[in-house]
């Protein structure tokens, strides 16, 4: 088989990539190494910034985000039992749009359907050949046989664990990793969310997050122990917790309900540079890890994707290799932005193990600041809305 771009990982990158391009007629192969159902069973990502929303409407995927998705002007930030609104709307003219990662996926997924082009699901043993010589191919095997794509350029979409970042020498990648010493416990219940807007709390025994998916269905996230095992955590453990963390009133309306998914999220922030190893870029959590405070990593995936859809398109329709070449500092600038914000927000808004009573005044201190300085308040909105691409 032969095809211009090879494409690991269906996930929103590998996607949102594969219509960018197919779009402007440059052929390409999704290879994925779970079934399809695998990637929509998924639950992640909530948050999508105007950019990110933008990028769906361009692929023609972006209808059903339109009519269901919930656009939230704002956000609350709640600590000594009290809470504060940051008014997005107000300070910087643009606001965020609440509709699941899963969704997304879906979306992108049929399109990509109706579009005719190829998406090889349960393709595994992936590997990756000669992206640094001028015959780039990517084998892996299905249905027990081996097979082989021959293209022009490999795109590494595959997340953190993924095989593309594997595949290039140590030596010639440099990485920066903060692994935080908590994780955020995550239930997902067919109950009305507690507020029309996301609750980010700060408390003595630890984060909390309220957020949902739709008028009927809720998402919510507690700081926990790294070394907590999900099954120790029953539901009405999870509300007894959630509550107590909530102010009087949010614990006092809060409506809970059995868990449709519950699960226990590691907290990292890593990045991988370059992003560019000759003809296999890297983008998404393939190059880089946000922890999920400050809703960064789906939208990250595709500013990515928006710069190396252009790129490729711009190689192919004039042939100059100028936009390839600038891809890993453009996509690092933004990334290296996204990481400062949600570690500053994860930092802000965390029980820091070993934090010291003086840290932990500083952190109310600087929430104090926050919510009492218009400055401070635009900063956050301009950051959490996202910025220009
Ligand atoms: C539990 C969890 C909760 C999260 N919550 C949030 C949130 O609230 N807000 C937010 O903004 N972000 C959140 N994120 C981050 C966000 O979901 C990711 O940033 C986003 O999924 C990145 O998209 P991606 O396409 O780069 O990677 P992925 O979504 O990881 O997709 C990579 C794809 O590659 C496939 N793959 C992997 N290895 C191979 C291989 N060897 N061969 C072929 N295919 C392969 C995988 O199966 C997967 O489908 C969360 C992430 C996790 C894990």
């Amino acid at each position: 088989m032969r095809t211009q771009v090879a494409i690991i990982g269906a996930g929103p990158a590998g996607l949102l990539l594969g219509q960018l391009l197919h779009k402007h007629g440059v052929d390409n192969v999704i290879l994925e190494n779970r079934s399809a159902e695998y990637v929509l069973g998924r639950i992640r990502a909530g948050v999508i910034e105007q950019g990110t929303a933008d990028l769906l409407d361009q692929v023609g995927a972006a209808a059903r985000m339109q009519s269901e998705g919930l656009v939230h002007d704002g956000t609350e930030i709640c600590f000594g039992g009290a809470r504060h609104r940051i008014d997005f709307r107000a300070l910087t003219g643009k606001v965020v749009t609440v509709y699941g990662q899963t969704e997304i996926t879906r979306d992108l997924m049929e399109k990509r359907t109706v579009a005719g082009a190829k998406t090889i699901y349960e393709a595994t043993d992936v590997s990756l050949y000669d992206f640094d010589g001028a015959k780039p191919r990517v084998r892996y095997r299905k249905d027990g046989k081996q097979h082989e794509i021959e293209c022009d350029f490999i795109a590494g979409c595959d997340g953190y664990h993924g095989v593309s970042r594997q595949s290039v020498p140590a030596k010639s990648i440099q990485s920066y990793e903060r692994v935080y010493p908590f994780g955020w416990l995550g239930i997902l219940s067919e109950t009305p969310p507690v507020s029309e807007e996301l609750i980010y709390v700060r408390h003595e025994r630890g984060f909390a997050l309220c957020s949902m998916r739709s008028p009927t269905r809720s998402r919510y996230y507690i700081q926990c122990s790294i070394e907590d095992d999900v099954e120790q955590w029953s539901d009405d453990c999870f509300w007894d917790e959630l509550k107590r963390r909530l102010d009087e009133e949010a614990a006092s309306t809060i409506v809970t309900g059995p868990s449709i998914e519950k699960s226990i999220a590691p907290l990292r922030s890593f990045v991988a540079e370059p992003m560019r190893f000759g003809s296999l870029f890297l983008a998404g959590d393939a190059a880089h890890i946000v922890p999920p405070t400050g809703a960064k990593g789906l939208n990250l995936a595709a500013s990515d994707v928006h710069y190396l859809s252009e790129a490729l398109v711009d190689f192919y329709q004039s042939r100059s290799a100028g936009a390839l070449d600038r891809y890993s500092a453009r996509a690092l600038a933004r990334v290296w932005k996204a990481e400062r914000f949600s570690w500053w927000m994860t930092s802000l808004l965390h029980r820091l193990p070993g934090a010291s009573p003086f840290e932990e005044r500083m952190q109310l201190a600087e929430l104090e600041y926050l919510v009492s300085s218009e400055a401070a308040s635009r900063a956050l909105a301009e950051n959490y809305v996202g910025l220009p691409y």
